[in-house]
């Protein structure tokens, strides 16, 4: 049966493709006794489970596809050795024997006890082979609750991967950047969470906030994403998919024809240059900034270094990742944020009880609490300044004295790296991010006592309105044109002006192409985004008169009437 699910569209563009469910380690099992004589079947029908979770494996073994990512045989492979291991084949038998249990409870209590004797585990590599075992049981419960997975198919271009998910972490996103899905749709997540900010540096088309896709749809079911519309259609008839398939060409039409745009310089059409930046979470992404014709990395998410791993990232280490990129970058400006912890993002992707974590320890908050996290990583930034030309960004400032802790600290790891001959960029740009709004309204303050100025729209945009990135129940209070935005955008880009520094935006709005000729129009000059965005926001600064575009945005940020608001931007990009 064909059915459709609406959604929030946080990556544009079509995919189709099967259904893969990607379940959760809290599987419900029931708990129950059996009569004596019922033990042996019940035996038999855990052993069969086992079986066809290991059929189902070597299947998957055999059809590897040629695109896979290489570790994903030996990833099988080790899922092979862990349900062949008797800790899992065969003490479960004991438990429904001794218990007289069923055969779904004796493996979830096998599975917690194992999982307790992972966590007293020194060795961190094994301590993370936990999730291999849940993924394990998970397999053998599917089987015994009467859902074994479909034969896989192959992944081809056509018959590709759609990952369904309740939720995705950022960590969970940063795990599946090394795969090839042709998209994600999850039940809960806001258009501006990080999860979603990663999918869209996936590049590939993703619906969240569909609230029940987990539970309708089934794995292998044929899927249509319409990440621009958050629509997913389940099961299209004939008709429907061909229409897709057609709206896909067009779009990858599109996109070649933007790639012409790839070497232009951005420059209105009146003259005045443009720099298009470009945002990464990872020192692999520069191979796509590069590709994008980005001018500058605007803005590097530290903090993804940090994800997905129990031990944090010793000096060198972080040093060897911001080298890396400031080398690649070739003297074009390399922006790197200092961590931005806290929030949604946690070390070893696990989230800290806290009532408001957006309003907790978060970011600069958090640096400024462990000083020695903060030392060992501005080091790391400044030994990387003597190879480009790194320039450090400090999130979510709130006061002056934060800043100036910060840049105390900041002349602190520079001094002892003088005091160790190690080379760094003594003139090193410092810029702050203008994300909440008192540091807008402040703008001019935190100007005056830095280089640059960097606003994050996602979260002014969180703390303007009181709307939780995370949750989807608010999310379609998100409006980048409420009024109140526009005015402290307005004035941050004002009171920059003013105190002679540069400032950008390098939150979601700036890779909005929609948004572009608004943003030029308030005078913005720097505009930092994911390199997917970056050609089709060239496009509408090639297309843009300043002195055209500054009367009518003058007219937008007068106005408090939504629907005169909604008149006005599309009259501008008309
Ligand atoms: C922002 O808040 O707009 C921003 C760029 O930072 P992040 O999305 O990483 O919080
Ligand atoms: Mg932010």
């Amino acid at each position: 049966m064909s059915f459709t699910i609406h959604g929030t569209g946080v990556s544009g563009g079509i995919a189709i493709g099967f259904a893969h469910l990607v379940s959760h380690a809290t599987l419900e099992v029931a708990h129950y006794v059996l009569p004596k004589e019922g033990v042996a079947t019940e035996v038999a029908r855990f052993d069969a489970a086992v079986a066809a979770a290991r059929a189902e494996m070597e299947t998957l073994r055999e059809h590897i596809p040629h695109s896979a990512p290489s570790e994903f045989g030996a990833f099988l492979d080790l899922h092979l050795m862990i349900l062949n291991d008797s800790t899992l084949s065969k003490v479960p038998r004991q438990i429904i024997q001794a218990q007289q249990c069923n055969a779904e409870w004796a493996l979830k209590q096998q599975m917690e006890s194992l999982l307790e004797q992972f966590d007293e585990i020194e060795d961190s590599y094994l301590r993370e082979r936990k999730a291999d075992v849940i993924q394990v049981v998970e397999r053998v419960l599917k089987a015994l609750l009467g859902h074994p997975s479909r034969a896989p198919v192959a992944l081809s271009p056509e018959q590709s991967c759609i990952l369904v998910a309740r939720d995705l972490s950022p960590a969970d996103m940063m795990l599946f950047k090394q795969h090839q899905f042709a998209a994600f749709i999850t039940d809960v997540g806001g258009a501006t969470s990080h999860s979603a900010i990663i999918a869209r540096s996936l590049n590939i088309p993703s619906v969240m906030a569909l609230h029940h896709a987990r539970q309708l749809i089934r794995e292998q079911e044929l899927l249509i994403v319409d990440g621009e519309q958050g629509v997913v259609i389940v099961n299209p008839d004939r008709q429907v998919l061909a229409e897709y398939k057609l709206r896909q060409n067009q779009l990858d039409l599109e996109k070649q024809k933007l790639k012409r745009l790839k070497s232009a310089r951005a420059t209105t059409l009146d003259g005045v240059p443009v720099e298009l930046h470009a945002n990464i979470e990872l020192p692999q992404d520069v191979g796509q900034v590069r590709e994008s014709g980005a001018t500058g990395v605007g803005l590097f998410r530290s903090e993804f270094l940090f994800l997905n791993r129990s031990d944090l990232p010793g000096e060198d280490e972080q040093f060897l990742a911001y080298r890396t990129v400031a080398e690649e970058m070739r003297g074009r400006p390399v922006t790197i944020r200092t961590l931005d912890l806290g929030a949604d993002k946690h070390l070893g992707g696990v989230s800290r009880l806290s009532a408001n974590p957006a309003l907790g320890l978060r970011a600069i908050r958090l640096c400024l609490a462990e000083p020695q996290m903060f030392h060992a990583q501005l080091r790391a930034i400044l030994r990387a300044s003597h190879y480009g030309k790194v320039r450090l960004l400090l999130p979510m400032l709130s006061t002056l004295s934060e800043l100036q802790q910060a840049l105390h600290l900041i002349e602190n790891a520079k001094r002892s790296l003088r005091e160790e001959d190690v080379p760094f960029d003594p003139a090193i740009e410092v810029g702050g991010m203008i994300e909440i709004p008192a540091a807008a309204l402040a703008a001019q303050a935190f100007a005056r006592q830095l280089d640059f100025l960097s606003v994050g729209t996602n979260d002014l945009i969180q703390y303007t309105l009181a709307i939780d990135r995370t949750d989807d129940t608010v999310a379609h209070l998100y409006d980048p044109l409420h009024p109140a935005i526009l005015q402290l955008l307005a004035h941050t880009i004002k009171a920059a002006d003013r105190a002679g520094v540069s400032v950008s935006v390098c939150g979601e709005m700036a890779g909005d192409a929609t948004l572009t000729k608004l943003l030029l129009g308030m005078g913005l000059r720097v505009f930092s985004m994911h390199p997917a965005h970056l050609l089709a926001v060239k496009q509408q600064v090639l297309k843009s008169s300043l002195p055209e575009v500054s009367g009518m945005v003058q007219k937008m940020l007068k106005t408090d009437d939504p629907e005169k608001m909604r008149a006005l931007l599309a009259k501008l990009n008309a």
